[in-house]
């Protein structure tokens, strides 16, 4: 059965506003958005392509059996308390912002038809009607509205302070400090659950090897194609990584290179890296690979040195590429902090390549505090226990989140051999895209984990 109760800004100031209204809501009932339109709307359960409101609140669990709302603050405020015995309260303005009507939300690609700059911020609700599993909203103010919101959609969209740490805290990462965790090519490709898995741990540990790989070249694309599409850079879409006379990157060449990330000197430098084994006959002396988790080893610093983590995070360093004598001649100058902190301190971004800095350009009280910081920094990566080193075999692609875990190589000597590997690179937001579609498909109830790609959750 379902019951409508009506709220009125004028029982709360007579002061009803302290009575509970139980709102008893039927699992199949549907939610009437376009009541007001005279269109329906309904919850879809299940995946499909045109289903772009996916509720990881089941509405149609036992838990939504009995929902209740109070009105407050003359209309400004309205509090939801859930089964689960959480409470919710959520602003007016809010609410007008995210209403689901078909004036202001798209039905199809959801996103948001009205301009903004036509809601009054000082708008207050007059009326709540609670049909099915919607909650009815009308406003009053300059500009007068009525619309609707599914309850499942502010269920989940709950910004109380318990709501944001929950979700913060399922957002930490694992730090990556032993062992590189191993998956067969053949799993991911065949099983959802292998994929699911292997995409979980890359984006918990931040690296994973995937072995069994077929030894044809161009083969890192078959991978790459289980996760989201190529990052075409200034490498192309598929580098080679071999020694050669006149490199263009330090990497094509057999010099030892110290940690760094790759096109650190973009906006948005690559995400995930993928790097094949081709070749790596026995001859060849030296060539290891390295790792190393930037993000442990910032928490770690600023541990130990805070001094000098807090000017990593304040004096920007300048990373650039300047090469003209290549197919497409590269000039590319960037600026930002080595660290990036979101507002409650926690690491969000690390940037950290020393082959690609450009000259500092900073205030000239700030250029021996930098120093002072950077050398510190670079000496901790050096001397703290996090360094892990592999030896790619053939057949063995590397996958790891070039944002977080930086890579070095060993120096080496070929004597007549042979190492070749094949890389490509994998957008961080469609990486990470990937990962939280799953999630949400599996009904986990979970997010994503911090990326490194500097967004503040
Ligand atoms: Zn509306």
């Amino acid at each position: 059965m379902s019951a409508v109760f009506q709220f009125s800004a004028r029982s709360v100031l007579l002061g009803l506003s302290l009575s509970r209204y139980r709102l008893l809501l039927t699992t199949s009932q549907q939610c009437n958005i376009g009541i007001l339109q005279q269109k329906k709307y309904s919850h879809k359960r299940n995946f499909s392509k045109d289903s772009p409101r996916l509720s990881t609140w089941d509405i149609s669990s036992e838990k939504c059996a009995e929902v209740s709302l109070d009105l407050l603050q003359e209309g400004r405020l309205v509090e939801v308390s859930w089964p689960d015995n959480s409470v919710s309260r959520f602003h007016s303005v809010w609410l007008r912002h995210n209403c689901h009507c078909s004036l202001c939300k798209q039905k199809y690609s959801g996103q948001i038809l009205i301009d903004s700059s036509s809601i009054d911020p000082q708008s207050v609700l007059d009326n709540i009607n609670v049909l099915d599993s919607c909650v009815e909203l009308s406003w009053r103010g300059k500009e007068i509205h009525k619309g609707v919101i599914p309850l499942s959609w502010l269920k989940d969209n709950c910004y109380s302070e318990s709501s944001r740490i929950k979700e913060s805290q399922e957002r930490n990462i694992s730090p990556f400090v032993g062992n590189i965790p191993q998956v067969s090519f053949k799993d991911i490709s065949n099983s959802e659950d292998s994929l699911f898995s292997f995409l979980s741990s890359t984006n918990d540990l931040g690296i994973v090897i995937v072995t069994d790989v077929p030894s044809e070249s161009k083969s890192v694309s078959k991978i790459a194609e289980l996760i989201a599409p190529i990052q075409n850079t200034i490498y192309s879409m598929i580098f080679d990584v071999v020694s050669k006379p006149q490199p263009i990157n330090v990497a094509y060449s057999t010099a030892k290179i110290p940690f760094h990330m790759d096109l650190v000197y973009y906006e948005s430098p690559p995400g995930l890296q993928l790097l094949h084994c081709l070749r790596f006959d026995p001859e060849v002396e030296g060539g290891e690979n390295m790792f190393i988790d930037s993000f442990q080893a910032a928490k770690l610093f600023q541990e130990e040195f805070p001094h000098h983590f807090d000017s990593l995070v304040r004096i920007p360093a300048s990373f650039q590429k300047i090469h003209y004598d290549r197919d497409w001649p590269v000039h590319m100058k960037y600026k930002r902090p080595h660290i990036t902190l979101n507002p409650q301190g926690q690491v969000i971004g690390v940037f950290w390549a020393p082959p690609f800095e450009a000259p500092l350009q900073v205030a000239e009280e700030d250029v021996q505090p930098y120093y002072d910081a950077y050398h510190k920094f670079s000496q901790f990566l050096h001397e703290c226990n996090l360094q892990v080193e592999y030896k790619l075999k053939v057949g063995e692609c590397v996958l790891f989140n070039n944002r977080r875990i930086l890579h070095a190589r060993k120096e080496f000597i070929l004597n007549g051999g042979t190492r070749y590997f094949q890389g490509c690179y994998i957008n961080i937001d469609e990486f990470k895209s990937k990962v939280e579609f799953m999630m949400v498909q599996r009904k986990t109830g979970k997010h994503a984990k911090r990326v490194g790609n500097q967004c503040f959750l």
